[in-house]
């Protein structure tokens, strides 16, 4: 077995470990009206694939709904994304579920203004470094930190975390330089996730600081208190949030900047249109290369057959779990393609 991956000494015994932790999780991925474990109905989306997962208790009424017959090989082969086995030590998950426990509370309270979540910044710094550290050494966002900082990361949580929640050092923590170091913002839309439909996204270009969309927050970490990136940049229409919102640095408590409603349905719909049109590239991309591999006139494929190409793979008929991924997209493409062979 292998070493657990925080503390590196102990065998990394743990099953089910959650990279993001269960209480925000659950309020992305599980079926409606149900907050357990094992209820999930998630979708991945990364460039070309969309993988799906299903937790062992989702009724089957609904998995026939969403993807038809599964074969037992498929079954068999339903694997959660962000829940792992042997990834930690059993003190290790209990020393993450610690920090977690304690944050889950500050979800009931908001403002409708800058407020304090109720956790002193240690704490919430704590937390978001936990959940930005697992997600880039789980590798299946496709954002990674730099190996650098995944081990800089890696050696705060190991050093400070305790068995006890009441045993962490904050003072200590105070006068660590590599925590001094790190700051981080939090905007949230609370209660979005009540009546709308949530997601995670690791944006993938911005580093300084590194964004990542999580449920109702978004959350912008950075090392070496560098916020760059957002200086000329657009991000989905609230840079100006997020330069007027509070750094959280280790001191005093954790401040988040709240945002309305409307304002995070018009950011989650530019974030989802910029994905959808990155993946029309890439599939555009795909489908010239493949068109001059075949032999095809040209540098592109007719628009024509494009045209075709998106109609197929949107095609309405297809159950939700059966569109968006490789295996369709091949299949697709090579009926389609048949057409034209002559
Ligand atoms: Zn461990």
């Amino acid at each position: 077995m292998k070493n657990c991956l925080l503390c590196k000494k102990n065998q990394a015994d743990k099953k089910g470990s959650h990279i993001v932790p269960h209480f925000l999780l659950k309020r992305i991925v599980n079926i409606e009206g149900k907050s357990g474990r094992d209820y999930e109905l998630g979708f991945v989306i990364q460039e070309f694939d969309t993988t799906t997962h299903f937790g062992r208790s989702v009724p089957s009424d609904k998995l026939d709904e969403v993807f038809g017959e599964l074969s037992d090989q498929e079954i068999e082969e339903n694997q959660h994304p962000f829940v792992v086995d042997n990834f930690f030590c059993s003190d290790c998950e209990n020393r993450l579920a610690q920090i977690e426990s304690e944050y889950a509370k500050t979800l009931i309270k908001s403002e409708d203004k800058v407020y304090p979540s109720g956790v002193r910044s240690e704490l919430g710094l704590l937390f978001w470094t936990s959940v930005i550290w697992r997600i880039s050494i789980n590798r299946k966002s496709g954002v990674e930190l730099s190996k650098n900082q995944n081990e800089i990361l890696r050696t705060v949580l190991d050093r400070v975390l305790k068995k006890e929640l009441s045993e962490i050092n904050y003072e200590e923590m105070k006068m660590a330089n590599d925590i001094q170091k790190i700051s981080y913002k939090l905007i949230r839309c609370p209660h979005y996730s009540e009546k709308h439909a949530t997601h995670m996204v690791f944006h993938p270009t911005f580093k300084k600081p590194y964004s990542l969309i999580i449920d109702e927050y978004i959350v912008f970490f950075a090392f070496n208190d560098n916020y760059s990136d957002y200086m000329d940049k657009d991000f989905f229409g609230i840079q100006k949030e997020i330069s007027g919102s509070p750094s959280n640095k280790i001191e005093g408590s954790e401040k988040i900047l709240p945002i309305s409603e409307e304002k995070m349905r018009e950011f989650n719909k530019k974030l989802i249109a910029k994905i959808i049109n990155q993946r029309v590239k890439k599939l555009n991309l795909f489908w010239d290369e493949l068109y001059i591999s075949l032999g095809g006139n040209g540098r592109f494929m007719p628009e024509e057959i494009k045209r075709e190409l998106f109609a197929e793979l949107t095609a309405k008929e297809k159950k939700l779990g059966r569109r968006h991924n490789l295996d369709d997209l091949e299949k697709t493409t090579i009926n389609v393609l048949k057409k034209y062979e002559s």
